[in-house]
């Protein structure tokens, strides 16, 4: 690269800083990306903080200047390492001297910024990466920004963005390109940080239904991050598109805000009084003026988007209405493309609410109401495919009646409650824990379940009468691509995905779905929708084969649909009230006072009363593997309490003919804290653990899990530090032992964060709902790969 070549570019000085203004979204390679996409924001009359943009060629003549790029060669020839060479260029970089003629133009750049807000002003200096470099920066997290900074520290600053073109991450992954070190230039953005009174989200959506006729505006006093972070529940304004009208504003108990503190230089958070914290952070007028620029923006992009805002206290209305950054919207975009129509279909807001309760399988349906109080009501048998069930309580009884409801909604039970869990699997829309559906809504009365937000709606209030559920599908539409191929298209991860199924029958409606087996196969449904009998009065009846046999057949059609990968199937674990209701039952089971604490799992197993009928579940087991072949089923003992039960019932396990092998594994459920407690003896005496996060929270927090009433006062919640702290711990006890670890809980199929951490406490595999396995598999690859990435630079620093 000719010295004389580039002085002779830097001729002009126009193009060394432009303001925002003057850039238009084809200067990438002048102004960066970040530059370009703030000046055609600009371009459309959107207004975002007042910027100018140091421009590639800015850089390019401050090397020059410095003779920084003989340097820098010279460093990278000189160097062995990245490492080296990258700290050696950034020194380089830092120490160099800003060319007297730029410097001025800088200070006079910033002088007219601050001219505009009449005080010296604050900015934010950010790198933004050209054409060339666009895809390092966003992989190599080449993205700095400094916020805060004040004019003496300016010009320190922008050097540091510079030099941050030569981080060590970055030069690896050019160099793993073949790209040149020297052949890329930098822009950099500098933006008057917004000194907000007020800041939020806004969504050119709504973010619950997907409904593209609104604008939905999130807003908290301070900063945006508390919103952006999610760190408070923000006000809300909702806004008609079509005629910019405030449809609906709810003012939220806000508690905290982010401001700058200047004095410590740095963002504090502070508690709200009770008084600003129930006081509306937007005015109609400011809700009304970023709906406006919301609108320019989407119709700009083409598309829904989701923005940043703020509003300035240095500047008056509309003059501090200011969007920070816009992007397209991705979770509905992506939900649009699996289920298409969604969107559309969703709930509006209007409709006369009758019930809410708990959103425990998304999805939206419109139908006629039945309200059947018990299994045995000879409505039953006049149920209509499509209707919506409205009960009390579901248990495994109900299963046929729920396959065919086009929604369901009880009074009691939590996110784990059987109707929840069952709901979820079968994909039919349901809200549970409503406390009183079964006596506000009217037996045949017309309702619409949105069961997205866990409200009813008298009446059709929907513009199509279809069940839309928002479960996963993987599209298989496309001709002619063969599933090993469609399932190569999803990213491989060290953290095996595994799946949840009970229902036998609607494995092939989820083989297209990339998991890696089935982490647990409920047998509750085979045995009261398939066998029906109570095992004991089989037993009594001279027909065990025919528990036996059907067992063995539902086991069976999944572990073959899948064979090879594992299919980890459950001992038993109704409760007393459960098995009472099998044919035959009541003559076999106690009245227990607290069946979700009693008679449950391996003590069972190990009661002479049972025993006989554990040993046929142990037969079917046997029956799969030797005489079909399936070698890919392994066991799991549910609700083990001590390690004397469990040595017990694997002793009978064994006199049935199966014992533990190099194919054949035994697991325990992780579901009695005495478990975690003891895991190490535990680990001694099987091949796995399988998390029961909705039982392990349940004993662990003391807290019913069926409980709507704990559940809406915040009590159920297995991402309570206590919970995953146990887990983290059974880990390490397990893998002490050599030993694995896995979840089948409800958890990670609701909360991304509890995903994140089983990966990074290095659990061996999940096993979610059928609808989580597409999400739950990228979000382990891409934390997988986080922390691939954190160690390889850990590694490259401790050299
Ligand atoms: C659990 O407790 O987390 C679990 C998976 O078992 P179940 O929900 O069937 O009790
Ligand atoms: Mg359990």
């Amino acid at each position: 690269m000719g010295s004389f070549l580039l002085v002779e570019a830097i001729s002009s000085e126009e193009d060394l800083i432009l303001d925002v203004s003057q850039v238009t979204k084809d200067m990438v390679q002048l102004a960066g990306g970040k530059g370009a996409n703030l000046g055609e924001l600009t371009s459309i009359g959107v207004r975002v903080p007042p910027a100018f943009i140091l421009t590639s060629k800015a850089f390019k003549y401050f090397l020059e200047y410095n003779n920084l790029f003989d340097k820098i060669r010279d460093t990278l020839s000189s160097s062995e390492t990245s490492e080296e060479a990258s700290e050696k260029i950034k020194q380089l970089i830092k120490n160099a001297k800003m060319p007297d003629k730029l410097s001025s133009m800088i200070y006079q750049a910033y002088d007219e910024l601050s001219k505009k807000v009449g005080k010296e002003i604050l900015v934010a200096v950010r790198s933004s990466a050209t054409a060339e470099d666009i895809e390092t920066a966003s992989f190599a997290g080449q993205q700095d920004t400094y916020l805060n900074v004040t004019k003496d520290e300016l010009i320190d600053r922008i050097k540091d963005v510079w030099a941050s073109l030569y981080n060590a991450r970055a030069m690896e992954y050019r160099k793993s390109k073949g790209i040149d070190d020297l052949s890329i230039l930098i822009a950099v953005v500098v933006q008057k940080m917004v000194n907000s009174r007020s800041a939020g989200v806004m969504f050119t959506l709504h973010p619950v239904t997907g409904d593209e006729k609104y604008i939905m505006i999130e807003s908290n006093w301070g900063l945006g991050e508390s919103v952006v972070g999610g760190k408070v529940t923000p006000d809300e304004v909702l806004i008609e598109k079509s005629t910019l009208r405030i449809v609906e504003k709810k003012v939220s108990n806000k508690n905290i805000k982010i401001v700058y503190d200047k004095q410590l230089k740095k963002n504090v958070t502070i508690t709200l009084d009770e008084k600003e914290s129930r006081l509306m952070s937007i005015t109609d007028e400011e809700a009304i003026e970023l709906a406006k620029l919301a609108l320019k923006i989407e119709e700009h992009y083409k598309r829904p988007m989701d923005i940043e805002w703020a509003i300035d206290n240095d500047l008056s209305f509309p003059e501090n209405i200011f969007i920070v950054q816009a992007r397209p919207e991705t979770f509905w975009s992506s939900k649009r493309k699996e289920n298409k129509n969604i969107a559309e279909k969703s709930a509006p807001i209007g409709g006369k609410v009758l019930v809410r309760g708990l959103a425990a399988s998304p999805g939206i349906a419109f139908g006629k109401a039945k309200i059947i109080l018990d299994i045995k009501d000879p409505k039953v048998h006049e149920f209509q495919k499509g209707e919506i069930l409205v009960t009390k309580m579901t248990d495994p009884d109900w299963v046929p009646l729920m396959k065919i409801a086009g929604a369901i909604i009880t009074d009691e039970g939590g996110m784990t409650s059987h109707a929840a869990i069952v709901s979820r699997e079968l994909g039919i829309p349901a809200i549970v824990g409503s406390r009183e559906a079964t006596k506000i809504i009217r037996d045949n009365q017309e309702i619409t379940v949105d069961a997205i937000r866990g409200i009813v709606y008298e009446g059709k209030v929907l513009q199509t009468s279809e069940t839309v559920s928002q479960q996963a599908q993987p599209s298989i539409g496309i001709q002619g691509i063969s599933r090993e191929v469609l399932l190569s298209l999803y990213p491989v991860t060290a953290t095996k995905i595994y799946m949840n199924l009970g229902e036998p029958d609607v494995i092939d409606k989820y083989l297209d779905l990339p998991f890696d087996g089935i982490g647990l196969m409920r047998i509750e449904f085979i045995v009261s929708e398939w066998v029906r009998y109570h095992p004991l009065y089989l037993i009594k009846i001279g027909n065990a084969e025919l528990f036996v046999d059907k067992l063995a057949e539902g086991i069976a059609k999944v572990a073959s649909a899948i064979y090879p990968r594992p299919v980890v199937v459950r001992f038993s674990d109704f409760k007393t009230n459960e098995y009472k209701k099998l044919i035959g039952g009541e003559e076999f089971e106690p009245d227990e006072r607290n069946p979700m604490i009693g008679w449950r799992g391996v003590s069972r197993y190990v009661s002479k009363e049972y025993e006989p009928a554990f040993r046929l579940e142990a037969k079917a087991i046997r029956k799969v593997r030797e005489e079909m072949g399936l070698k890919n089923v392994w066991v799991m003992f549910p609700f083990v309490r001590t390690t004397w039960e469990l040595e017990k019932a694997i002793k009978i396990m064994e006199e049935e003919g199966l014992r533990r092998d190099s194919d054949f594994k035994v697991w325990i459920m992780a579901e009695v804290p005495s478990v975690v407690v003891l895991a190490e003896e535990f680990a001694k005496i099987v091949d796995g653990f399988s998390v029961g996060s909705n039982d392990l929270a349940q004993l662990t927090l003391g807290v019913d899990r069926d409980s709507e009433l704990l559940a809406r006062m915040g009590y159920y919640d297995e991402r309570d530090p206590a919970v995953l702290e146990s887990i983290r711990k059974l880990i390490k006890a397990a893998h002490k032992y050599g030993k694995t670890v896995s979840i089948c809980g409800q958890a990670p199929s609701v909360y991304p964060a509890v995903v994140e951490y089983l990966v990074k406490a290095g659990i061996d595999s999940i096993s979610v709902n059928p609808d989580a396995v597409i999400n739950v598999r990228r979000q382990v690859a891409s934390i997988e790969q986080q922390i691939i990435l954190r160690n390889l630079n850990g590694k490259r620093k401790n050299k």
